[in-house]
Order: structure tokens, then C-alpha cells, then sequence
């Protein structure tokens, strides 16, 4: 019953902190939803600028089934809550010698250029054949590993079999199932969010493409704030309201655990609980006090490896596209494409962008369109070292490449976001995207329950966490930790 527990602090409201925040209002659980920033959403939310809506984060759902079901466990139809509109031409990648290769299902997948048609015959035998051989551990991770507490005994039991496969490098695996290396390179471009090289990829990245090609990539409607708003407006039904501009310095400690935490006002706010969704780095670095850190914790902190920086240069106006595809990739072979992950000094040979507004026309004005890139940022240890200078710098290198691909491009706004705005406006330790590089072992992750009573973490340093539904899972299962612990007790 509400009352009959002191309440539970959740920290952040991105998808992981919402999620939390609506799993235990629903098992009767009092919630202080608390927030840094001045809207929601975190990294799952939008910003309208001059009429132009861009995105704060992700940029498109992989997995609606699994969002689905993360729905479904918070009492909520997905799709009445967030209609989706399936991107029809999700990846096209250009390549130097004019190729151009259109990634999507199976029957749609096609190559331009010299003997199109036999390599588009080579194209879809290769999808074909990983998409066959790759689908048992897709499902399994959906069904059996992803939705539940990471356990090595689990994971093990569900994916045993396909360890030699998912044991291996991501390049490696491109190559065997794809001769020719214009198709390596595209295959190879679905790995360029992930900041890292393929080479240094783990096999079990492709699962992305596997999304791709067995659940297609999707957009919300009305973009991809529609997520955190639904999660936000089944929270204000259950009585909860969320408390914007309350950035949390400390989080208390006493010889029992947690106390509370502290605002950055000065404002204590006590309880027993709190659900961390920032990055556990911050929570170790920053929050708790020194000598409160569990040893295992402080370890993590110190060994997970931190995942890229990048700089979103975001731009609205008018331009002539050559296609419609969503994500459009101009790429060198699959070997150098570890070079676009470093900061360019000049105009950038390659480079990728997404398009939402080709999806979705109402996310620009009428007749005008949106345009996203990533910049990459290379050679600097902190956010701090960042400076405006640089931002500048690669935001001119990046334009005069986009103009080499897009010349009748007219912009009329441009946002940007380096490191130390991610750091400023989304609270993202260090501006490192993802908290944890993709890839890394599950077992670096942060874990949900700690070793210090009364503190969980969620969010995208824990693992599943990264990604939209994932993230949505991590929320979840932070809060089982935490109603489980406290049966106990
Ligand atoms: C640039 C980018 C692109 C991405 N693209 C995709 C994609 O296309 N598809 C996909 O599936 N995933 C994508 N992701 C990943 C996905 O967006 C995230 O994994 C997910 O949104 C993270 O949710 P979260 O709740 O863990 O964290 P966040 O969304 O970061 O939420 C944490 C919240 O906590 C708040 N906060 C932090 N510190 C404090 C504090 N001290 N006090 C109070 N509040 C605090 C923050 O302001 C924030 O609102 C992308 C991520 C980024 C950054």
C-alpha cells in the first residue's frame, strides 16, 4: 500500500528511470521522480528549434517486439500508446567506385552499379543465409535472456550453442557470409554507430543488421519523444509528477545504507531507496560519498571501458536528396572504416547521416527536411578538454563534405551538441554516447542491485541498457531487484 513504505527515489527520467518509476508505482511503491534537466525524456526525446523537431538521442526503434512486451509489463498497449511508422528505405550505402548498396528485408535488399543484378543476387544469399543461421539467437536474446536479470547461468543455458559464433570478430563474420567487398563495406556500415571499428567488434554486434532484417527499423509517429511521453503520461495517471531541475549532487549514506539524497539547491530529500538511471561512472565518481563506494563497484568504474564522444550536427532546411533512404553512409571498405571514427583535420572523405523528416515529413516544415550526423571526436582524455573552437571546426569540415554530397542544400537552422553540451544538457558522463562501449562484455557492466543497501542502478551503463527497449528492461529490472531485497529483509 502507498504509505506504508517510505518512497523510492528515481534518479533521471529517460526511458530506464520512467520505466522504474511506473514499475513500482503500479506494485503500490511511493516515487520521487527527480530530473536535472527541465523536460524528460533524456536520451529518447526531441527538441523543436525554428519549426524543425531533432532528435536528443536515439533515432530510431530497432526492436518494436521487445518494446512491446516492456509495454505490455507496465500495463500499457504499445501500439495504441505509440504508433509506429515503419521506415520503408531504411540504409543505403554509397562506396567510392559509385556502388550503392540498399540494406532492408530480404526482398528489398539491391545493389546499383557494375553487374548490379548478380550481386544483387549475392547480396540477398548472404542476408538469406546469416539471417537463417542467425535467427535461433535472435530470438533466444529476445526471448530468454534480454527481458530477464543478466545472469551467466541464464545466458549460457539459452545460447550454449552458438558460442563459436557469437565468439568471434564482426569483420570476420561479414566476410563470411559476404564475398564481394562492396557488400562487406555496407554490412559493415550498420556498425558505425557503435563508434568502433569492425575489427574490434565482437560478431554478436550484427544483431542490429538481424533487427533489421526480421523486425525492420521503425520511427514513432510523431517522433521518437512519443516513447517517454506515453511512459510519462501512464506515470501522471498513477498520481506520480515528475520534479524538473532537481540535479542530484550526493546521494546519503550511512552505516545501513542509503539515506536519501541531496539537490543541488541543497535540498535533502530522505529514503531508504534510490534507482540511479545516470551513468554508474557518475554515480561512483560524483555522487557517493568516497568511502561509501562497494570495492566491486569502484572496480567497474575503474575497468568498463568508456563508449565514443561524438558531435550531433543537426540541420534544418532544403535539400535535394538523391533517394529517400534513412540512413544514407558514404564509406570506404570495411577495413578503413575505423578511420571515420576519428576526428577529421580536414573536409571528411566519407560520411554518414540520417534523415527523419524522409520518414516523417511533419518533423519540418513544409517542403523542408531535417538532417542528422554524428562528428566524430578523437584525441582528447575528458569532456573538458573539448573546445568551441573544435565544435566549429568540424562543424565547417562536415558541412563543405555534406555539400560534396547534397549541393543544392540551403540551411536555415543548425544545432549542435559536442561533448561538453551532452555532458551540460543530457547529463551524459564524460559526453560518452552510450556510457559503455558497444560490444563490451557483459559481465564490465554495472549491476543493477549493489553491494551498499538501498542502491540500484539502471540505465545504459547497466546491461541490457543501452538501447530503447533495453533501457526500458534495465528500468525493470532494477525495481525486481529491489522488491526482491526487500521481501527479504
Ligand atoms: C546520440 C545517441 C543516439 C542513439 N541512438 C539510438 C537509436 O537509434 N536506437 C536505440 O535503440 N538507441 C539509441 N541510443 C541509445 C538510447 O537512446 C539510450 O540507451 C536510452 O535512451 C538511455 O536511456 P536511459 O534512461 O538509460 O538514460 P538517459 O536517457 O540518459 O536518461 C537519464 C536521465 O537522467 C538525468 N540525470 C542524469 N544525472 C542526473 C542527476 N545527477 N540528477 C538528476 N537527473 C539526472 C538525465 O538528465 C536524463 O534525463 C542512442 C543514444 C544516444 C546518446
Amino acid at each position: 500500500m502507498p504509505g506504508s513504505h517510505p518512497p523510492v527515489i528515481v534518479i533521471g527520467t529517460g526511458l530506464s528511470g520512467l520505466s522504474a518509476a511506473l514499475a513500482l508505482a503500479r506494485a503500490g511503491r511511493e516515487v520521487v521522480v527527480l530530473e536535472a534537466a527541465d523536460s524528460l525524456g533524456g536520451c529518447c526525446s526531441t527538441n523543436e528549434i525554428n519549426g524543425y523537431t531533432f532528435n536528443n538521442g536515439a533515432v530510431y526503434v530497432a526492436v518494436p517486439s521487445l518494446l512491446r512486451r516492456a509495454f505490455d509489463q507496465l500495463g500499457l498497449n504499445f501500439d495504441v500508446e505509440v504508433p509506429l511508422v515503419s521506415i520503408e528505405h531504411p540504409h543505403e550505402t554509397h562506396l567510392d567506385d559509385g556502388t550503392v548498396v540498399h540494406l532492408g528485408a530480404l526482398d528489398t535488399a539491391r545493389m546499383e552499379g557494375h553487374r548490379a543484378s548478380a550481386r544483387t543476387a549475392l547480396l540477398r544469399d548472404g542476408l538469406h543465409k546469416l539471417q537463417s543461421n542467425w535467427q535461433p539467437i535472435y530470438r533466444r536474446l529476445l526471448d530468454g535472456v534480454l527481458p530477464f536479470e543478466p545472469s551467466l547461468p541464464r545466458t549460457l543455458a539459452q545460447l550454449w550453442r552458438y558460442l563459436p559464433e557469437l565468439g568471434g570478430r564482426a569483420d570476420r563474420l561479414i566476410a563470411r557470409y559476404f564475398p564481394d567487398p562492396a557488400l562487406q563495406a555496407a554490412v559493415a556500415s550498420t556498425l558505425l554507430y557503435t563508434g568502433t571499428a569492425p575489427g574490434r567488434l565482437p560478431s554478436s554486434q550484427l544483431i542490429g543488421l538481424l533487427a533489421l532484417l526480421e523486425e525492420g527499423f521503425h520511427l514513432p509517429k510523431t517522433g521518437m519523444g512519443a516513447i517517454t511521453t506515453a511512459l510519462h503520461r501512464a506515470l501522471l495517471t498513477l498520481g506520480v509528477s515528475v520534479r524538473y531541475g532537481c540535479n542530484v549532487v550526493q546521494i546519503e549514506v550511512a552505516s545501513a545504507g542509503v539515506t536519501g539524497i541531496t539537490l543541488a539547491g541543497g535540498e535533502h530529500i530522505p529514503a531508504r531507496d534510490v534507482i540511479a538511471t545516470c551513468s554508474g561512472f557518475s554515480v561512483v565518481n560524483r555522487l557517493l560519498p568516497s568511502t561509501a563506494v562497494p570495492p566491486a563497484l569502484r572496480r567497474t568504474a575503474r575497468k568498463a571501458p568508456l563508449s565514443h564522444r561524438a558531435i550531433a550536427v543537426q540541420l534544418g532546411g532544403r535539400f535535394e536528396a538523391s533517394s529517400n533512404a534513412f540512413i544514407v553512409n558514404h564509406v570506404p571498405d570495411m577495413d578503413r572504416q575505423g578511420a571515420m571514427h576519428l576526428a577529421a583535420t580536414d573536409t571528411p572523405r566519407w560520411l554518414s547521416w540520417t534523415s527523419p523528416s524522409q520518414v516523417l515529413t511533419g518533423l519540418a516544415p513544409a517542403g523542408k527536411a531535417v538532417l542528422e550526423l554524428y562528428a566524430p571526436v578523437s584525441g582528447i582524455e575528458r569532456a573538458e578538454a573539448w573546445t568551441p573552437a573544435m565544435t566549429e571546426h568540424a562543424l565547417e569540415t562536415h558541412l563543405a563534405a555534406l555539400r560534396n554530397h547534397l549541393p543544392a542544400l540551403e540551411i536555415d537552422t543548425v544545432r549542435t551538441l559536442d561533448p561538453q553540451a551532452f555532458v551540460r544538457e543530457r547529463h551524459l558522463h564524460e559526453g560518452a554516447l552510450y556510457g559503455i562501449a558497444p560490444g563490451a562484455n557483459p559481465n564490465t557492466y554495472f549491476p543493477h542491485r549493489t553491494a551498499l543497501p538501498g542502491l540500484y542502478l539502471a540505465g545504459q551503463t547497466t546491461f541490457p541498457g543501452f538501447g530503447v527497449a533495453t533501457s526500458m528492461y534495465s528500468g525493470l529490472q532494477a525495481v525486481e531487484s529491489l522488491l526482491l531485497a526487500r521481501r527479504q529483509l
